[in-house]
């Protein structure tokens, strides 16, 4: 690692125009890690230029999408011996334990083989014209995309856009987020060693009201992708909605994990643990809601507690170590806000709620894992993502109940039901206004699979076939091949002319 990150424009490691820097620090110690560059407006500039002239030039969007798939699966071949590298290092900035980003980063290079395969297997249409016309309908790529990105899942996030719009052929102009900047920015090195043309990935890491607020902005974007809080979003969708740039927007999210009478305890329990905690509970799709039958409620409750108050909490780099800091001062503030604020509101702490004692806690962000019962509509905790390792738990009395008190929420992105009964299944996935949901599972996620939500959870999907053409658009070529002569004003006979 330099000591200072560069930015990635055109080719070349740059410094910020200004000399501007930020530090990034370790969030289980607070040890300083390295300085960053922060891009400025005229930074971001020349970023959207230099993507621009590597698109009008056709250096890589005129390959063969065969070809194009060919790099990207030369670097999905490399990124797969630097996982461990990687890991490590998402580790140190993030503080999610090393176990979980070995697991998530191994998946990483099934993005670029799928969306290669993509690429390499698209085809326009054929529409029917009519007599006399040939009309091709090619999906073409857009031209720059640019890229914002949280920092809960540094690399899957940004590979999960990256891959979509560089297999279409575009050029990216990614900023990651200020508190996980150093994967994405060596990805977009190795993307290059593998051999993608220089200029064809940009990389201008800084702050989101700076650098993200300029890129937002860019008039020179054909598309802007972001995945972030939901009031970020907002703000984005409308920075870039000035200039008509479209924009696909992942965002918060109150997962509600639902669990039926009918189904095995002890696999409902584990499942929600992981979907509560997995993260340190900082995932978008995070168990955040345990709707459980009234039926199973004491036992179900009881084993969850008691399994939560037996995780080991620790260094992340430690390989026994299940759930570590949050990733930030400002968010571990957040979440013992929320939990003081529930207990204000009258609901009680079955577990957790505190910040743990002990040296290796006293200079990280560290929670503990925290179930909160008597939770209702009334409070807070109910609707507001926490963005934390905070779970709710909730009983319900049948199958309308339950889909009624998953749906009362102002978020969509995802839910898992646990049940033994298909018909069950099928009856209550068909109710949620929900966009990724789970049987017996929670947070499976494939690059073929969409990933999106609904209502306050964002607008589009990434993953599979959609993010793709999303990355594309249709040009339409009519060809009048009848021979037939076709002058309007020449005569007064009726004409067809459309
Ligand atoms: P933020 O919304 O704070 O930031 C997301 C990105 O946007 C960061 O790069 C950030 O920069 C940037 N940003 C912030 N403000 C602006 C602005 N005014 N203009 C342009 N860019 C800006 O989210 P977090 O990073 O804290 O991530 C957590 C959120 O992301 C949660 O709400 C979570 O639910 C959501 N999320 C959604 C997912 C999904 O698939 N739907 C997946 C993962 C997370 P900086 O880091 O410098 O602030």
């Amino acid at each position: 690692m330099p000591d200072t990150l560069p930015l990635r424009i055109d080719g070349k490691d740059v410094p910020a125009a200004d000399g501007a820097t930020f530090a990034v620090h370790n969030p289980a110690t607070g040890d300083h890690l390295f300085d960053v560059a922060h891009a400025n407006a005229a930074d971001v500039d020349a970023a959207v230029t230099a993507a621009k002239t590597a698109f009008e030039d056709r250096r890589w969007q005129g390959m063969r999408a065969r070809d194009r798939a060919r790099v990207l699966n030369r670097a999905a071949a490399e990124l797969d011996h630097r996982i461990d590298e990687f890991a490590r290092l998402e580790t140190l900035q993030i503080g999610r334990p090393l176990r979980e980003m070995r697991a998530q980063l191994s998946r990483l290079p099934e993005w670029l083989e799928y969306f290669g395969a993509v690429a390499h297997s698209a085809e326009g249409t054929v529409p029917d014209f009519g007599e006399g016309y040939l009309n091709v309908v090619h999906r073409v790529p857009l031209g720059v995309a640019g890229l914002i990105t949280p920092w809960n899942h540094p690399l899957l996030i940004t590979m999960k856009k990256l891959s979509a719009g560089l297999a279409a052929g575009n050029s990216l102009v990614i900023k990651p987020s200020e508190l996980g900047p150093a994967v994405p920015v060596a990805l977009a090195g190795l993307l290059e060693e593998a051999g993608v043309p220089a200029g064809v990935i940009n990389v201008v890491t800084g702050l989101g009201p700076t650098t993200g607020r300029f890129l937002s902005e860019h008039p020179g974007l054909a598309r802007l992708d972001i995945t972030g809080g939901t009031e970020t979003g907002r703000v984005v969708a409308g920075n870039a909605g000035r200039s008509l740039i479209p924009v696909t927007a992942e965002l918060g999210g109150k997962a509600p994990v639902i669990v039926f009478d009918d189904t095995e305890i002890e696999q409902a329990v584990a499942g929600a643990m992981f979907a509560s905690f997995i993260a340190t509970g900082q995932t978008c799709v995070q168990g955040a809601r345990l709707l459980v039958q009234r039926t199973v409620y004491e036992r179900f409750v009881h084993r969850f507690v008691e399994r939560t108050r037996s995780l080991r909490l620790g260094d992340p780099l430690a390989a026994r170590t299940q759930v570590g800091p949050l990733v930030s001062r400002a968010q571990r503030d957040k979440t013992a806000a929320a939990v003081d604020r529930a207990r204000e509101q009258g609901a009680t702490v079955l577990c957790g709620g505190r910040v743990p004692e002990g040296a290796v806690f006293d200079r990280g962000w560290f929670y503990e894992p925290t179930v909160v019962a008597g939770v209702t509509p009334d409070h807070e905790l109910w609707y507001d993502e926490v963005f934390g390792p905070v779970t709710v738990v909730v009983p319900f009395d049948d199958e309308a109940d339950a889909t009624a008190k998953a749906n009362d929420c102002p978020f969509g992105l995802a839910a898992s039901v646990w049940t033994a009964d298909a018909g069950r299944a099928l009856r209550v996935t068909d109710r949620l206004d929900i966009g990724i949901i789970w049987v017996n599972d929670h947070h499976r996620i494939d690059p073929s699979s969409p990933w999106g939500g609904t209502k306050d959870s964002g607008i589009g999907s990434e993953n599979g076939l959609d993010a793709y053409r999303a990355y594309t658009r249709a040009k339409s070529v009519i060809i009048n091949s009848s021979g037939r002569p076709f002058d309007w004003y020449a005569t007064a006979e009726d004409l067809r002319y459309s």
